[in-house]
């Protein structure tokens, strides 16, 4: 008999093999008193494990294809940087030396401080990265206990097109698993936008994440399907079954071939307009992709992460070496530099958190209370806007108010640069984010103050629908298809065409080629997206015709039920145009 499991697809394709357990679950750890003697002896066994850690770091670092992608190396290094970090290595020993308890306990006080400060935060993306912490002090938990040092086994097994199916798998173990040949992997733990998931995407790798009690169900080796696109894995399937999924193996093979004939050539609609396709990027690194897909730019960079993992923010010599490297690398494309997206974050400036983060002191809000954060950024920004087409990008404008203090601060610094003598281009393009509900319900006044907008979807469906993106227990609510958030979008739309600005999307529906038609269909002209989702939202464009989609979307909004929009959405896809 057949069982389908089900869980949040991270990375789409259809898999068919055997299951291949990796059994390890969360780590345990006790406390024990260490008498005052062998306390120096008990932190020189936790200098070794981090010792240990980075070495087995170092090795898989080395084993990294040079075609490998530059953002699996950034994981590793990201890692090695942690086992540096005063956070991970002196708080233990500290701990150690005050309570006199073993290494594994001082560790586990630390990381759950830690992790309680990273749930604080209101950024989803931040808050998913409490995911490398648990994945470096697992590393170093399971050198202590001595329990199947981290990698051993993942290394030692021929694994060639087998489904992985683990507890959780960090980004080094998930690397490691690609190069032995594996063709999927399904966990219990994870959300769509940890390391690993971003990963599994970049490495066209089916993945499913959140499959809760996975290892209960699955016996190892037995034949199992992983299909990434529905977030289903089926065991014991019957022949129809495996035939059918067969099938749709041949189609994405078959779709892949096209796609990669699509990488030169434009995103036009057969009724002639031109679309742009820009892409996200979090890592100057990541730029190697955006010439990869041939995309027209960066539409989203997400700065934060030049913040990240260190004591003190970068200044702005380092912020505008980092800016220029992008510029450069991009050869003339345009490059949207978004200004730091953070929240309550203790790591750079020490604020205390709020109870409510997503609501909080977060992105322009932070900035503009925190100048000495802020003005560094924007000098960094319109230096670099010397050496090539920059535009500057507000993230989560939400009164007009915001919008002056910022353009104000744009002007002051343009006159400093000038008093100072340093290029940057006068012309710059400044932005917003239109993703909170009360920005989209005033775009008309912030169009006719900007240069352009961006709709970023994945907060203004958060806010909209008084959903925490991150929260497992209300995933199921996220709809990019409510009628009130497709109403929002359309206003977006309205306002930047009725003021002449351009108006794009960077948020993941923009990627999602489900939504392609109807997007273009509201008048949509620029989409911004990961890398790997371009090719199929570019044969989309090219297959459909604006004239003809336009007055179907626009009867379409008028549904006010879900489940109608839904069976719309799918007949807008199904037409030939
Ligand atoms: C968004 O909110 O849609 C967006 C692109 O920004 P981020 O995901 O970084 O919050
Ligand atoms: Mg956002």
């Amino acid at each position: 008999m057949s069982l389908a499991l089900s869980g949040i697809g991270v990375s789409r394709g259809v898999a068919i093999g055997k299951a291949h357990i990796i059994l390890r679950g969360s780590i345990e750890v006790l406390e024990s008193a260490i008498p005052e003697h062998l306390v120096e002896n008990e932190i020189s066994r936790f200098l070794s494990a981090i010792e240990s850690a980075r070495q087995q770091l170092q090795s898989i670092q080395k084993r990294i294809p040079a075609n490998t992608g530059v953002d699996i190396a950034a994981f590793i290094e990201t890692h090695l940087l942690m086992l540096d970090d005063a956070t991970l290595v002196k708080t233990p020993v500290d701990l150690i030396r005050e309570h006199h308890c073993n290494a594994e306990w001082a560790l586990k006080l630390q990381r759950d401080a830690v992790v309680n400060v990273f749930e604080q935060m209101d950024d989803a993306y931040l808050r998913t990265r409490r995911d490398d912490i648990d994945h470096v002090i697992n590393r170093i938990q399971r050198i202590l206990l001595d329990s199947n040092a981290a990698d051993e086994q993942v290394e030692n097994v021929i694994l060639e097109r087998s489904i992985v199916l683990a507890y959780d798998l960090s980004p080094a173990e998930t690397m490691m698993l690609e190069h032995q040949g594996i063709s999927a992997f399904a966990t219990e733990c994870g959300g769509p936008l940890s390391h690993t998931a971003i990963l599994a995407r970049s490495m066209q790798l089916p993945a499913i994440v959140g499959i809760h009690s996975l290892q209960h169900y699955i016996q190892d080796g037995e034949t199992i399907i992983l299909d990434g696109l529905q977030g289903v894995l089926i065991a014991g399937p019957d022949e129809d079954t495996l035939e059918h999924y067969r099938r749709r193996q041949e189609l994405e093979f078959k779709r892949q071939i096209e796609l990669a004939r699509l990488v030169d050539s434009p995103a036009v609609t057969t009724d002639g307009t031109h679309i742009k396709l820009m892409t996200n990027i979090e890592l100057p690194e990541d730029i190697d992709a955006v010439s990869r897909v041939s995309s027209n730019g960066v539409g989203l960079y997400r700065t934060e992460f030049l913040f990240m993992n260190r004591q003190q923010p970068p200044d702005e010599n380092e912020q505008y070496d980092s800016y220029v490297s992008v510029i450069e690398a991009l050869k003339g494309k345009p490059l949207t530099i978004r200004t730091l997206d953070m929240g309550a974050d203790k790591q750079i400036d020490g604020s205390s958190s709020c109870s409510n983060p997503a609501l909080g002191l977060r992105a322009i809000r932070l900035c503009l209370k925190n100048r000495s954060l802020f003005k560094p950024q924007l000098r960094a920004i319109l230096r670099a806007s010397a050496h090539g087409p920059v535009r500057l990008m507000i993230p989560m404008l939400s009164n007009s108010r915001e919008l002056h203090q910022v353009l104000d601060l744009i002007n002051d610094t343009k006159i400093a640069l000038q008093r100072e003598s340093l290029a940057f281009a006068p012309d710059v393009q400044i932005g917003g984010m239109i993703e909170v509900p009360a920005a989209a319900l005033s775009a008309a006044d912030f169009a006719s103050h900007l240069d352009f907008m961006s709709i970023g979807t994945n907060d203004l469906i958060q806010y909209t629908l008084a959903i925490d993106r991150v929260d497992d227990e209300v995933n199921y609510l996220y709809d990019p298809l409510h009628p009130a958030v497709l109403r929002l979008i359309k206003m977006i739309i309205d306002a930047g065409k009725a003021a002449g600005i351009p108006v794009g999307m960077c948020g993941e529906m923009a990627g999602e080629p489900r939504y392609t038609r109807l997007l273009l269909g509201m008048g949509l002209c620029e989409f911004s997206m990961h890398h790997t989702a371009l090719p199929e939202v570019k044969s989309v464009i090219n297959s459909s015709a604006i004239d003809a989609l336009a007055p179907l979307v626009e009867e379409l909004l008028e549904n006010t039920r879900t489940d109608r929009i839904e069976t719309r959405v799918d007949s807008l896809n199904q037409n030939t145009f």
